[in-house]
């Protein structure tokens, strides 16, 4: 490492305090490293389904072994994999657990410019299914147990808490095969205090790396059934009561509701922290409003929020249509259609309540709401907790400019069910990324860039160290 670099120095100075790390990694070999490993698991044909995450299960279990950590690795079901590797600690704090899943979503082959698995590296960047969402987790986390155990335990160091790191399986799907299974079956093997998952975002605006997000909590997922009832008949005699444009009325009375704006501690910091360095003025003060306690400030800070969708989709419970069924023939009236909504409920809302809500506004007594799936909510983790500071001091020791925030995601993670089984669990996805990377997540030409691959992975150790100290 260059010692003369002044972040690189500062990372040092910064982590010599600390009794248990000898020395800072030999971070040359460590990027290497990583991006081997990285490749090696994107090569593996993980789409889920079916997953046949068993090949990378082993590869870590054999990767593991070989550097004399322990392991265990479980084929939940054929071809599925599980896999636990654990670094002990002194016992004086609870274990501290880093996770990531083997599975990937399946690829559109003709949209992409490179085989999305040959784990091809061009100008600067590694292409590859799985490469962002979440091998690249899987790497890093693998290289900072590898690094633990080289540059602490094998030196003699001590940390204050087991580390354990987890690959499960099914992410993609149910999980079924994966978190819950571990969970269900075993339960002693992984339980920790804390727990870091995928889930957050380290964002590069305007070329610059902006903030870190880590979530601490996310939005709950149910699906509800609207469906409108009518007439059946002969499609030659048109009836009033129609029931796919008693349907249709329904849903356009939906598509004008939004339900109300309300501001939750997490995004309150959020956005108060976030305005504190957002490049576009207008949005700025915005962000500065909806942070304020002054509820006519909030409203008006929403409004020029809601611009963004995903700043709309944190404020407030959102509602998206998704499916639509009804009639059997062309020239047959059908007695009944239905539409299927994806609610996502902010933490501590009930489902009920929208539900009873969207009703009122539609309406109409032929028009039936089911919920048919109920999300689990779960508590915030806390983020004024030792982790929470210890990745941002992590973030903070490679670039001093990057703020942290606490971040609410939209999206259903792993981390819920840890949350409700009483972890406090945060998500990361600490490669800097600019918008366009960060929307090849489930998308085409996915990639890494390799200065984010590096990055990330010395954000992750940064942030155990700390936190493991
Ligand atoms: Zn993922």
């Amino acid at each position: 490492m260059r010692l003369n670099h002044p972040i690189a120095l500062a990372a040092l100075m910064s982590l010599a305090a600390l009794p248990l790390v000898a020395q800072e990694p030999d971070w040359a070999s460590a990027r290497q490293e990583t991006l081997a490993h990285l490749q090696t698991m994107i090569r593996m044909n993980t789409v889920n389904p079916p997953g046949n995450e068993l090949q990378v299960a082993r590869f870590l279990d054999s990767t593991f072994r070989a550097a004399g950590i322990e392991t265990h690795l479980f084929e939940p079901t054929p071809g599925r994999g599980a896999l636990v590797a654990r670094i002990k600690g002194n016992g004086s704090k609870q274990p501290v657990l880093i996770m990531g899943h083997m599975d990937v979503v399946g690829v559109e082959r003709a949209h992409w410019s490179a085989d999305p698995f040959a784990a091809e590296v061009k100008d600067g960047y590694l292409y590859g299914r799985g490469a962002i969402d979440d091998k690249g987790m899987l790497a890093a986390n693998l290289e900072t147990m590898l690094l633990l155990k080289r540059n602490v335990i094998d030196k003699g160091g001590t940390l204050s808490r087991d580390v354990i790191f987890v690959a499960n399986s099914d992410e993609e799907q149910s999980g079924e095969w994966g978190m819950g299974w571990l969970i269900a079956n075993h339960p002693e093997l992984i339980r920790a205090e804390i727990a870091l998952n995928e889930g957050g975002r380290t964002r590069i605006v305007g070329g610059k790396r902006l903030y870190v997000a880590v979530q601490n909590t996310e939005k709950v997922p149910h699906t509800v059934t609207v469906t409108a009832h009518g007439p059946g008949g002969h499609a030659s005699i048109p009836l009033a009561g129609n029931a796919i444009l008693r349907l249709g009325r329904a849903l356009a009375k939906i598509s004008d509701y939004r339900e109300p704006v309300q501001v939750n501690a997490t995004t309150r910091e959020f956005f108060a922290r976030l305005g504190a360095v957002w490049p576009n003025r207008e949005e700025r003060f915005a962000m500065a409003d909806v942070a304020s306690s002054d509820s006519r400030r909030v409203q008006r800070g929403a409004r020029t929020l809601a611009r963004t969708p995903v700043f709309d989709a944190v404020l407030r419970n959102g509602i998206s249509a998704t499916i639509i069924q009804g009639g059997i023939r062309g020239n047959v009236i059908p007695t009944e259609a239905t539409a299927t909504l994806n609610i996502r409920t902010l933490p501590d809302q009930s489902i009920d309540g929208v539900v009873a809500r969207l009703k009122r506004v539609v309406n109409d007594s032929l028009v039936e709401f089911h919920i048919t799936v109920r999300g689990t909510d779960a508590p915030a983790s806390d983020f004024h907790s030792p982790m929470f500071a210890a990745i941002r001091e992590s973030a903070q020791a490679l670039d001093p400019t990057l703020t942290t925030v606490p971040y609410l995601s939209t999206g259903a993670t792993d981390s819920a069910r840890l949350r409700a089984w009483g972890m406090q669990a945060f998500g990361l996805l600490p490669f800097p990324m600019n918008q366009d990377d960060e929307d090849r997540m489930h998308g085409n030409d996915e990639r890494i860039p390799l200065t984010s691959l590096e990055f990330g992975t010395k954000m992750i150790y940064g942030a155990i160290v700390r936190v493991a100290r």
